[in-house]
């Protein structure tokens, strides 16, 4: 009992330091443990956030997982889900990249995002035309971040935006690779039909028997 009780704690911690990191690092690392405590692989896309509802039921975790099901659980995103078994790779993790790859984890796709950069650190501020505040909290952006748009605030920095999506995504089971830079297509030999592979500056082991069918790639991003 006290050892049930103890690993309850255990995982509520982590849930709770995954919600307050503010770093992509920190994130990456309490989005670890937070795995590690409730044993699931975030590779397991198709089932991990079913999952992971039914292990953390802290009343902050219930209350974010009301928010992303109601999302979810929209008709467009209908059962059995309509893009099951599509892999899509995200080249880049800003704002629209992230966002592209909730929606494609909400039709169902296996989803990895690739990132050149280590760290978030672009303190631009955007603005957040009121369709997209209402998307962002539709996706639990205040649960993530308590300030997000209080009152008439109707912006914030390109940083605080990718933390709030990169933490959506996680708990989605999209992938997210930092330090890892799109260098391109190795495209098929001549006399070959099968599709293209990507190849990256650091290859992943794990994804390197994926094909993927669809890559967004937002041509202006540096
Ligand atoms: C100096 C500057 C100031 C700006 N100020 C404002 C502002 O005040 N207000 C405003 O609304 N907009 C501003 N912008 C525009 C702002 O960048 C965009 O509004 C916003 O960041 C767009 O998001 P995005 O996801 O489309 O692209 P980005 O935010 O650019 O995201 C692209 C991501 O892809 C990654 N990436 C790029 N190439 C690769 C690769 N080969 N492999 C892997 N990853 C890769 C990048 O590291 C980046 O994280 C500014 C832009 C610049 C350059």
């Amino acid at each position: 009992m006290k050892e049930k009780t103890e690993g309850k704690d255990m995982i509520n911690d982590c849930f709770e330091k995954f919600m307050t990191a503010s770093t992509f690092k920190g994130i990456q690392v309490a989005f670890k443990e937070l795995c590690q405590a409730v044993d699931l692989k975030p590779t397991e896309y198709k089932t991990f956030y079913v999952n992971l509802k039914t292990r953390v039921n802290t009343w902050k975790a219930k209350s974010l997982w009301a928010k992303l099901d109601k999302r979810a659980n929209r008709k467009e995103y209908k059962k059995p889900k309509p893009c099951y078994d599509t892999n899509v790779l995200i080249i880049g993790g800003g704002p629209c990249g992230l966002r592209t790859a909730i929606e494609a984890a909400l039709l169902g796709c296996r989803v990895v995002v690739v990132e050149k950069r280590e760290s978030f650190s672009r303190n631009n501020v955007l603005h957040l035309w009121p369709f997209l505040i209402n998307d962002l909290k539709n996706l639990g952006a205040k649960k993530f971040f308590g300030r997000f748009c209080a009152g008439a605030i109707d912006h914030i920095s390109i940083r605080q935006l990718q933390v709030i999506l990169v933490k959506v995504s996680l708990l989605l089971g999209i992938q997210i690779h930092s330090n890892v830079t799109y260098l391109g297509l190795e495209e098929p030999p001549a006399d070959q039909t099968i599709e293209s592979k990507c190849f990256f500056s650091v290859f992943q082991i794990m994804h390197s028997n994926i094909i993927f069918n669809l890559a967004y790639n937002r041509r202006t991003a540096r």
